[in-house]
């Protein structure tokens, strides 16, 4: 199957003063995964505004519909959402799904639903939402499997594409920066370092790595790692 992996730019944002990366913008990507049967959007951005957050992350939206059609592809195209985790800039757009299936981790909705550090629960709750819950690593399509990365969070999954080429694999929030990828001994203050669990997210790490992929694309640095770089 051939498939084409896009990154979608939809904005950023400028944590509040207690976030461990204030001072920055932060990019927010979701990523379009084409393939000839239609696009596995993976995670979906902020979407509407929300007044509370949007007063400590001072966000520029971006539409999914916009960031598709700049890479050519149609938000009608989009058949499956598969979501890296629940954290507002990740979950927020899922409103336009329209009733195609979201796949999550069962455990990353379960802690969604119950911990206090995830908001928008009024969104995601919404039972016009079909879930598709995963219990572990799962093959999602031909060619395309959910690896669980608990760390950033207890559900936490990344998406690895198999390509002529080798692995492709959006680590999502899996590592923070590009530098928590290529040296395992750098711990970025909002990613290892602040991480739900710190030591499953250096297993996650690993696992990913041991992948060998060929490219890495993450969910909040506009660079992407490829082999040798
Ligand atoms: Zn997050």
């Amino acid at each position: 199957m051939s498939f084409r992996v896009e990154i979608l730019d939809l904005g950023s944002a400028a944590p509040p003063r207690m976030h461990p990366d204030f001072g920055r913008r932060i990019p927010i990507h979701a990523f379009a995964i084409e393939s000839p049967t239609g696009i596995v959007l993976v995670d979906t951005g902020l979407g509407e505004p929300e007044p509370a957050l949007d007063r400590m992350y001072q966000p520029e939206r971006r539409s999914l519909a916009t960031a598709l059609s700049e890479n050519r592809l149609a938000l009608e195209r989009v058949k499956t959402i598969l979501l890296s985790h629940m954290h507002f800039d990740h979950v927020g757009g899922i409103t336009q799904s329209g009733g195609i299936p979201i796949h999550v981790q069962r455990s990353e909705l379960e802690a969604a639903r119950r911990e206090p550090r995830y908001t928008l629960l009024s969104r995601f709750s919404d039972p016009a939402l079909q879930y598709v819950q995963h219990d572990g690593d799962a093959q999602f399509l031909e060619g395309i499997r959910v690896i669980t990365t608990p760390g950033h969070t207890p559900g936490h999954q990344s998406v690895a594409i198999d390509t002529p080429a080798g692995l492709i694999l959006l680590a999502c929030q899996a590592a923070y920066v590009l530098e928590e990828w290529a040296d395992p001994s750098f711990e970025h203050p909002a990613g290892a370092a602040s991480a739900w669990n710190h030591e499953r997210y250096r297993e996650s790490l690993n696992k990913l790595r041991a992948l060998n992929p060929i490219e890495v694309r993450f969910s909040h640095d506009r660079r992407i790692w490829r082999t040798g770089s």
